[in-house]
Order: C-alpha cells, then sequence, then structure tokens
C-alpha cells in the first residue's frame, strides 16, 4: 500500500524515464516482484511499485514511479518529479534512437527535477548482443560527461536489475544520511 510503515527508516521515491519500449515497465515488475512480461503493453499514466531494503542497518522503503507515454501525458510531468530523490534514465541498447532521446529527458530532468536528484543511467536489453546499436563505452562515455552513474541490464536475463537499483538507493541513502 502507499501508507508511510512504521517500521521504515526512509521513504525514497524514485521514477523511471526514458523512451517507450525501453523496458522500464520490465526493470519496475523485475525489481518489485521479480518478473518479467514478454507481452507487456506500454503503461499507459504511472505505475507504482514499492519494495523495502536493508542498506546500513537502516530500513527503505523504495516507491519506484513508473510511466510509457509521458509525452502524451505532459500534465503528469511536474507531480511525477516532485518529491522524487532518485531517477533511473533508461535507454534500449538496440534503438539508437533511444540513445539520441537522453539529452531531451535530461532536460526534462534538470527542469522538473530536484537539483540533487541522483540520476542512474541504464542501458537496457543487453541480452539481445547481436542487436546492439550502442556501445557500452559510449554508455560508458555520455554518463561520465553528464555526471551519471551507469549500468547494463537485461530484465529478461534478470542481470544487473537489482544491482542498479540499489546503486540508486545506496547513492540516495549516502546523500540524504
Ligand atoms: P516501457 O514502455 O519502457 O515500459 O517498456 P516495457 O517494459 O513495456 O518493454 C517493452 C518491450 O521490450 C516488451 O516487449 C518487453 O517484453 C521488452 N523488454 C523489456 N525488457 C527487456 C529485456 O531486458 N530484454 C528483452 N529481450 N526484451 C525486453
Amino acid at each position: 500500500g502507499d501508507a508511510f510503515d512504521e517500521e521504515c527508516d526512509y521513504l525514497f521515491k524514485c521514477v523511471l524515464i526514458g523512451d517507450s519500449g525501453v523496458g522500464k515497465s520490465n526493470l519496475l515488475s523485475r525489481f518489485s516482484k521479480d518478473e518479467f512480461r514478454l507481452d507487456s503493453k506500454p503503461t499507459i499514466g504511472v505505475e507504482i511499485a514499492y519494495r523495502k531494503i536493508k542498506i546500513k542497518h537502516k530500513l527503505i522503503k523504495a516507491q519506484i514511479w513508473g510511466t510509457a507515454g509521458q509525452e502524451r501525458f505532459r500534465a503528469i510531468t511536474s507531480s511525477y518529479y516532485r518529491g522524487a530523490l532518485g531517477a533511473m534514465l533508461v535507454f534500449d541498447i538496440t534503438r539508437r534512437a533511444t540513445f539520441v532521446s537522453l539529452r531531451k529527458w535530461l532536460h526534462e530532468l534538470r527542469e522538473f527535477g530536484n537539483e540533487d536528484l541522483v540520476v542512474i543511467l541504464v542501458g537496457s536489453k543487453t541480452d539481445l548482443e547481436q542487436s546492439r546499436e550502442v556501445e557500452k563505452e559510449e554508455g560508458k562515455v555520455y554518463a561520465e560527461t553528464e555526471g551519471l552513474c551507469f549500468m547494463e541490464t537485461s530484465a529478461f536475463k534478470n542481470l544487473n536489475v537489482e544491482e542498479a537499483f540499489l546503486e540508486m538507493i545506496t547513492k540516495i541513502h549516502d546523500i540524504t544520511s
């Protein structure tokens, strides 16, 4: 539920952003429920998932907001980012266009997000290595240039998903405590 749990020390709101179809919903379901959906439909509106994580003896409730079709729902943008401490910016390593879009997403993040928002850049779908259009090195260099953390994941194979979320949540914890 969305009521704040008495036993949790912190509630961290994080948002997932990136072009439609990059795999945001599957990253969210993998992290919150350990599920992968092959036939997943683009999310309409906002999906919110929760998970409790223990970091350095503190119990953290991560509240992760996911959405697709933000272009179609401009009105939700400011409420989407409001109070967010972390953002996972996702592109699909098999579609260069989603990498090119990062600039636009960063612009939106900097317009609507908190100044000290922790941003982690994620290159998704590494199981589709044969269709790769963005080299790992390019992602890494881009992230360094923009001052972001970077990781490549596969929600399908469950590779690095946990690590990516944990990196984001640990960074937030380090900043806020
Ligand atoms: P969203 O629009 O960003 O939320 O993207 P979805 O999570 O709905 O995923 C879009 C499509 O990509 C779906 O068909 C997913 O099954 C597929 N997909 C998502 N993650 C992966 C992945 O890690 N590997 C592969 N092969 N497909 C994925």
